[in-house]
């Protein structure tokens, strides 16, 4: 399966644009915020919150970090007079961070005086290994000035579960997924199981210290494994949420709206569409089954 993965990953360039974009567009909302915000639209009339994820990350110039700060702060004015059930999703190296942390701080603290102004909230994504470190440390400064920003921790990565205690001393309001990157055996589980019990071992203690947990993963085992601790701790549903990712596992997602739980969908937009869904199917060519999928199961 991980040779044809390579081989799907290294043929993608060849498949012509169009296909790849009918595929992307199960994933990703549209190019423009009015696409997104019809998105969320539809999500909140079937009882999901959604967050908002502007596409673009690892930029190579300072003066692209504007237009994404330009489009974060559209969309949470949109979202406030429109009275939409979402947050935004922002990545730290879309404003610089690898480049310039100094810069990114900066224009990160500009979106969240934006979701200070308009009264929302702001999840701060995590990438990569390289930036884990600076991305929870600009997390917890953030925190000190405005408390409505959230953190993700991923639970693949064996440190994870230290960033947990810290978080839950801080008592932050983390998204708990497996992660989705590329990353070495020295610092990250490579087993399905051991990544499952990471994951459930970083929800346990997350929500037994009271924090507020979006609990992001369309695995069933998991989504299980959460729901027995929030029965065995009589956690009333504003203690945590499920989240997913737009077109995705969709029945489970029904399901668990229909039990009661709160629901938050991940929908990305923007231009940077393409070249997005590319650079997320060479990071981890395990998803690039999916393309498959999707290009010959759509008529
Ligand atoms: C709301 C949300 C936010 C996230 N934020 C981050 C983040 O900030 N940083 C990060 O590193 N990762 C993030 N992720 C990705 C996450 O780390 C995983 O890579 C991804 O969710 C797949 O893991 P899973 O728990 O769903 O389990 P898996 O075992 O990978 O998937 C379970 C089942 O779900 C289905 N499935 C999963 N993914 C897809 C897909 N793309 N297309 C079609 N079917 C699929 C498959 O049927 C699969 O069998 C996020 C995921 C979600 C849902």
């Amino acid at each position: 399966m991980k040779a044809l993965n390579a081989l799907v990953v290294r043929a993608l360039p060849l498949v012509p644009k169009p296909f790849v974009r009918r595929t992307a567009s199960r994933y990703v909302a549209g190019e423009t915020l009015e696409r997104a915000l019809a998105t969320v639209s539809r999500l909140n009339a079937e009882r999901c919150m959604a967050t908002l994820d502007v596409l673009g990350e690892d930029v190579t110039r300072k003066e692209e970090t504007e237009q994404t700060v330009a489009a974060y702060a559209r969309a949470l004015a949109a979202i406030a007079s429109r009275g939409l059930d979402t947050n935004i999703s922002v990545k730290l190296t879309a404003l610089c961070l690898k480049l310039d942390p100094a810069h990114c701080r900066g224009e990160f603290a500009r979106i969240v005086e934006e979701a200070r102004a308009c009264g929302n909230f702001v999840r701060i994504d995590m990438e990569d290994s390289s930036v884990t470190e600076e991305t929870i440390r600009i997390f917890h400064e953030s925190c000190e000035r405005y408390e409505r920003v959230g953190l993700v921790l991923q639970a693949y990565l064996r440190r994870s579960l230290e960033d947990a205690r810290a978080a839950a001393r801080a008592r932050a309001n983390v998204r708990v997924c497996k992660g989705i990157y590329v990353e070495p055996a020295e610092i990250a589980y490579q087993g399905r199981e051991e990544i499952r019990d990471g994951y459930a071992a970083l929800v346990d203690l997350l929500l037994q210290d009271g924090c507020y947990v979006g609990i992001a993963t369309h695995d069933e085992v998991l989504v299980e494994r959460a729901l027995s601790t929030i029965r065995r701790l009589s956690l009333p549903r504003e203690a945590y949420e499920f989240q997913m990712l737009l077109g995705v596992a969709g029945a489970l997602r029904r399901r668990l709206v229909a039990a009661g739980h709160r629901m938050r969908v991940y929908v990305p937009y923007g231009e940077a569409w393409y070249a997005y869904s590319m650079r997320r199917l060479k990071e981890n060519p395990a998803i690039a089954g999916h393309v498959m999928k999707g290009l010959f199961s759509r008529g």
